[in-house]
């Protein structure tokens, strides 16, 4: 006995998703077949329809957005002698919902991981290095979380800034387990940036 072909697709689409095994992926399906309205149902097809067709990467900055350049490229009040490279989107939601930091961002896409494939290529590391060429910054903030891959990530940016006449620092630690920022506690996370680091002397 099988799903109907449809009920199959939904589970499969489920099972993309990090973290979703082949239960959850069915338990999620089997609720949108049996609880869900139409309302529900559109809600979930409009929202990744717009995703779809409204979203994407700034391609100053790395991070998602519907509008080019993103909110935090355009803003002229903020620090613009100030970048925090970051991991993910989800790292400068934390940073700034902390309301700790007001300059820029990078956001990397990920971290270096040769393990899965991911070299510098896969990163926006290319067009941060544009960006430090041309723009007005004096600091840069490595902001990668403080586990293995994520340091590594700092570790290789550092070797390809060291010797510009920009000011590296990397954020503190005293963030929870496994140093993550999207855990972190905006307290937490301000302590941990004014704490920051520095790696080269100017
Ligand atoms: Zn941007």
């Amino acid at each position: 006995m099988k799903y109907p072909k449809s009920v199959d697709q939904l589970i499969s689409a489920f099972r993309q998703l990090p973290g979703v095994g082949a239960k959850t992926a069915e338990r999620f399906s089997l609720h949108i077949v049996n609880h869900f309205e139409k309302e529900a149902m559109d809600q979930f097809k409009d929202a990744i329809d717009a995703i779809q067709t409204t979203i994407f990467h700034c391609p100053i900055c790395g991070n998602i957005t519907d509008i080019n350049p993103c909110l935090i490229c355009q803003d002229t009040k903020r620090d613009q002698h100030m970048i925090m490279v970051v991991e993910e989107a989800k790292d400068l939601m934390a940073v700034e919902s902390s309301q700790t930091y007001h300059g820029l961002y990078h956001v990397l896409g990920g971290v270096l991981s040769p393990a899965d494939g991911v070299g510098p290529e896969q990163l926006t590391i290319k067009s941060l290095l544009e960006r430090l060429k041309s723009e007005t910054i004096k600091e840069v903030i490595l902001a990668t979380n403080l586990n293995a891959k994520g340091e590594m990530t700092a570790a290789y940016l550092l070797t390809l800034l060291q010797g510009t006449d920009l000011t590296i620092s990397r954020i503190a630690h005293g963030l929870p387990a496994g140093g993550h920022l999207e855990f972190a506690d905006d307290l937490t996370l301000s302590k941990a940036l004014e704490g920051r680091t520095k790696l080269t002397k100017s």
